[in-house]
């Protein structure tokens, strides 16, 4: 049974961080230097994390598999990243971005969490504007703003369609700072593949370079892992292609709780898959719903091109169906409607699984240029992949796997079961709930890099008792060969089969029986074809070269095998939360019009999952969520 002390700050919820800071113990300057702290992953959470650890005068090591940390998936990023600095004068508060986003969630996070989140997120803006971000202003020089599904406020800040790009490039250059003044030791093209736990603690962690195969151990007093989501379990989605949840699942095997495994994000604007081959996404953002309009045609055998279809044979069906928010709902709703108009036979294109994303109606009345400026890398994005000019003719558009709120679970300091292990951004359960608004990831990666671990970690390094520990210790060698060994035991497989035909596979079981909308039924035949899938990979996979030389088979054979049992343990969680939530639709429990409908009663807490061994059935543990400051509503985007 694991022990689940999220360690909640008392009192009012407008003071809890700031109190709570108050009390954390401090590491005194001039003793930072004897700490070293491992961050791994280069991307916001981690670059932000790693540079301002280093900044400090920790010794930092900063890991991640890509040639320059600047090449995260961070990178990818599109739309913008909130803040409640409400330069709109449109009703914007701390109190209402943390409701939209508790409400948004599902009621599904910590309140502390959310609120701290909402709170932290103005800081956030005015230190990315002092590196040099570059985000869209006003003809006046002011910052400009736009919306995001669930809300009705503008409070995105962006950088055309590429913020994630611009903000990485300010956080990259902190740490690039911090490498030259060396409290930053950079490690490029290299995975960590195992954890060093010594005394309950992580005390280190094993890697591989990617270029020459070499084995390496590192001591630590402190491991942050900052190594994203793992929306690749689906096989396509609009992650980068590396994106994998091998750090986490090897940090869960050895004592780290994961939390809402099966909450997973499904993008309503993805441009479709085009055939089975594909293998990933491209991301079409969501401030695009700021100026398109959805729709498909009303008649189910419409051949006209869409510019011949008059208005009254359109249907605007986010715009009927939720008049207050339009086709600026929720993530969630939007990609349930889109997939129920398709389901009902009007979907567009090739697959009938399609919907149109039109900026006919915006392009009239503001012109061509004032909508090509907000979007111009998107619009161009599109049409190299598409070969169709979305200022023409309106974009096609259907939901894709792209964002996991899953995660480690960690407490209020962001530390997981395991002490001395951090978990920052994506790779933690967060402050999202059962459902991310657009925008928010990009907040929450930078607000745990910048402002909270810098702060907590100094409160776990203070109490510990400085060692003399070395990569010499038995517990390096003892994990050092469990490495080697499932190194070896992928490479004597010896099969037929690809992993990426298995990882395809997985992708199709996952998407069929614990995508969009799950079943009792379906998650239940997912629980039964993956363990088969397993032994198929385990059996006949062909895993080819060897352990010591750079072996792309085989890095990608080690995280194959990482999905196959993450797989499973996502489907266990699904089944087991017998209710719909946010982005978690149990087909068997909706309302009349198909909105999720939750259970308090029952599933008001956070699923926190135990590994208790191979072939073991993992142990569920809650963590009760309170409701204080803001009482359950059920959402509601109609009226
Ligand atoms: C196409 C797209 C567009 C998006 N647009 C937006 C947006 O507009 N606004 C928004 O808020 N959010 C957006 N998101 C979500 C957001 O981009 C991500 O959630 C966020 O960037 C994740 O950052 P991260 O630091 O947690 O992880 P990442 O940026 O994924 O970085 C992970 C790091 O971990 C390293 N790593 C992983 N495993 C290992 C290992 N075993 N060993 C060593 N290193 C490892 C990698 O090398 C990498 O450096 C978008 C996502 C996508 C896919």
């Amino acid at each position: 049974m694991l022990t689940l002390d999220a360690k909640l700050p008392q009192g009012p919820i407008e003071d809890a961080w700031t109190n709570h800071k108050d009390q954390l113990r401090l590491v005194g300057p001039k003793n930072r230097s004897k700490y070293k702290v491992l961050v791994i992953g280069s991307g916001l959470s981690g670059a932000s994390a790693a540079a301002s650890i280093g900044a400090m005068g920790y010794q930092v090591e900063c890991f991640c598999f890509q040639d320059s940390p600047r090449r995260a998936h961070s990178i990818a990023a599109q739309g913008g990243i909130n803040a409640s600095k409400n330069y709109r004068n449109d009703g914007d508060s701390t109190w209402r971005l943390f409701v939209d986003t508790q409400k948004g969630g599902d009621f599904r996070a910590r309140e502390e969490n959310v609120y701290r989140l909402a709170e932290l997120s103005t800081a956030i803006i005015d230190q990315a504007v002092s590196q040099g971000v570059p985000f869209a202003r006003e003809y006046g020089g002011k910052l400009a703003n736009r919306s995001f599904g669930g809300v009705l406020v503008e409070r995105t800040f962006y950088c055309r369609g590429e913020t994630g790009q611009q903000l990485l490039l300010g956080a990259y250059q902190a740490l690039e700072e911090q490498i030259a003044a060396k409290t930053v030791n950079m490690q490029t093209r290299t995975e960590v593949l195992d954890y060093v736990i010594i005394d309950g603690k992580v005390r280190g962690v094993i890697s591989r370079d990617l270029v020459t195969g070499e084995i390496k151990r590192h001591v630590a007093d402190a491991v942050v892992l900052a190594t994203g989501g793992y929306g690749n379990v689906y096989y396509l989605s609009t992650n980068a292609k590396n994106c994998n949840v091998s750090a986490l699942m090897r940090a869960y095997r050895r004592g780290a709780g994961f939390a809402n495994p099966c909450f997973t994000q499904i993008h309503p604007t993805s441009i479709p898959a085009s055939g089975d081959y594909q293998s990933k996404l491209t991301l079409m953002s969501e401030s695009l719903r700021n100026d398109g309009r959805i729709w498909v045609p009303r008649n189910k055998d419409e051949k006209r091109k869409p510019s011949d279809i008059p208005e009254a044979d359109r249907y605007y069906y986010l715009e009927e169906r939720y008049p207050r928010y339009g086709n600026l709902v929720p993530r969630d709703v939007a990609a349930r409607n889109a997939k129920d108009v398709c389901d009902q036979g009007l979907g567009v294109g090739p697959t009938g699984y399609g919907v149109y994303l039109d900026f006919a109606a915006a392009i009239e009345q503001k012109g061509v240029d004032a909508v090509k400026s907000k979007y111009a890398n998107l619009f161009e994005m599109y049409e190299r992949i598409t070969d169709d000019d979305p200022t023409k003719t309106p974009m096609r558009i259907f939901p894709a796997v792209h964002y996991t709120m899953g995660g480690l679970w960690v407490d209020y300091n962001l530390m997981t079961t395991i002490p001395g292990m951090f978990a920052v951004g994506e790779a933690n359960f967060a402050d999202h709930g059962a459902n991310r608004l657009g925008a928010s990831s990009l907040m929450q990666c930078l607000a745990d890099g910048y402002f909270i671990i810098p702060v907590t970690i100094g409160n776990y390094l203070s109490g510990l008792e400085k060692d003399n520990l070395t990569t010499d210790d038995e517990h390096f060698a003892k994990v050092e060969a469990e490495v080697r060994d499932h190194a070896n035991k992928m490479l004597s497989i010896k099969g037929k089969r690809s992993t990426n035909s298995i990882h395809r596979e997985l992708g199709k079981i996952m998407w069929e029986h614990c995508g969009i909308q799950r079943t009792e039924a379906s998650l239940k035949e997912g629980l039964k074809k993956i363990p088969e899938l397993r032994e198929e990979f385990w059996n006949n996979a062909s895993i080819l070269g060897v352990n010591e030389s750079m072996n792309q088979s085989m890095e990608h054979a080690g995280r194959v095998a990482d999905f196959l049992d993450f797989g499973e343990l996502m489907c266990r969680d699904a089944l087991l939360r017998d209710e719909s939530c946010g982005c978690h639709l149990r087909e068997e429990h909706q309302t009349p019009e198909g909105e999720a409908k939750r259970n308090d009663e029952d599933f008001a807490y956070t699923a926190v999952f135990e590994y208790k061994g191979e072939g073991e059935e993992p142990e569920l543990n809650k963590e009760p969520l309170n409701f204080e400051a803001l009482p359950l509503m059920t959402r509601n985007y109609k009226s």
